[in-house]
């Protein structure tokens, strides 16, 4: 059935092979970061299979979607006050930066007669979640007196919103948070969180601060892409997911429309050059289920022109497919087309195993 969103499950043991060796020899832990394929479960599990101790994600409806699952369960974005009865039940540690709701985390767990960890934000300049650092000692004096609240790590978070980069000074602002904590607190954090994908170059090339301890990382490992400078990283997988489509028409066209022109679909004014004639297929799947410039079709001869919310427009003139109706076309897909698919209820997802290979 089509469309489909394609795993090749082997890629992405490769890329979690290849992160944990490097991760161990530099003494740090990664949280395997899923949301950016809403958690898919088949693969969730082969990740945990091949390793992974630790998962995250932003959303709790994909931690409760994997919480058969045996691993530690981070939720990354801070919990809504309306969700808390279910993060203490579906995550081991929840990222936090405000009193309020870490206190009523406190009250549940109290009432449940369960712990919860914490991963205390801290911002260092994105200006995305995080208390300033300047703000410690307040925050902490408070978690301290709390009985079923622990501290598990402290966190930054980067290139994200502020399109900050990792940088000597925001990891040393971390460490020196992480050593004001622990003082404070009087017991050592099991997690010093340096960041994202976009930290994945620091740990290679063994330049993040010692104490550091912790990544968490989503595009490095599900697409092999850092994302301080946006490359792929050598002996990782990029094309680990892909798309696949079916054409629903094939026909020769003008180039040009045709009649007075208003506005299309999402309201912008489309321009068209003249090609004359061409050969176009549309497929079906659209901008509900992926945005435009988050794919690209394998063949090199296959253009998009464009597409509305359910069919896909492309120029097929110059491939050297042979395109019927019915034809499957493949396409690379970012981390953003992937986040979308995944999430699509439209899209098959389908795990490519080695003996389909
Ligand atoms: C999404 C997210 C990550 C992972 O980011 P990648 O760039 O995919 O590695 C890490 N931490 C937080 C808080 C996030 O929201």
């Amino acid at each position: 059935m089509y469309p489909r969103l394609v795993c090749n499950i082997e890629k992405i043991k490769n890329n979690i092979t290849t992160i944990l060796d490097l991760s161990k020899q530099k003494n740090i832990n990664i949280s395997a970061v899923v949301k950016g394929m809403s958690a898919w479960p088949d693969v969730v599990e082969v990740i945990v299979k091949s390793g992974v101790t630790s998962v995250a994600d932003s959303r709790l409806l994909n931690l409760k979607k994997i919480s058969h699952i045996p691993a530690e369960k981070l939720l990354l974005r801070i919990p809504m006050i309306s969700e808390l009865n279910d993060v203490v039940k579906f995550a081991d540690i929840s990222l936090n930066s405000e009193m309020e709701t870490i206190n009523l985390l406190d009250t549940i767990c109290k009432n449940e007669k369960l712990k919860h960890g914490i991963m205390l934000m801290i911002d260092v300049g994105d200006r995305r979640e995080g208390i300033l650092p300047k703000d410690i000692s307040k925050y902490i004096g408070a978690i301290k007196n709390l009985k079923n609240i622990y501290v598990a790590g402290v966190g930054m978070n980067i290139t994200c919103y502020g399109a900050v980069l990792p940088s000597k000074e925001n990891l040393s602002i971390l460490v020196k948070c992480a050593q004001e904590m622990e003082s404070a607190l009087g017991y050592k954090l099991r997690y010093i969180s340096g960041g994202n994908s976009s930290s994945y170059m620091y740990m290679l090339n063994g330049n993040l601060p010692e104490k550091i301890n912790h990544l968490r990382l989503g595009e490095v490992l599900l697409q092999g892409r850092e994302t301080e400078f946006g490359r792929i990283v050598s002996g990782l997988d990029n094309d680990t997911f892909f798309l696949q489509a079916e054409v629903i028409e094939l026909k020769v066209k003008s180039s040009l429309p045709e009649g007075r022109q208003g506005i299309d679909g999402f309201g912008n004014k489309p321009s068209f050059e003249d090609k004359g004639l061409r050969k176009r297929a549309i497929v079906a799947i659209g901008r509900q289920d992926i945005n435009m410039n988050t794919y690209s079709p394998f063949d090199s001869g296959i253009e998009v022109l464009g597409a509305s919310s359910d069919h896909m427009i492309l120029d097929v003139t110059d491939s050297k497919q042979k395109i019927s109706v019915g034809s499957i076309i493949d396409f690379h897909i970012n981390y953003e087309g992937l986040l979308s698919l995944s999430t699509s209820e439209y899209v098959h997802k389908v795990i490519l195993r080695e003996e389909d290979l």
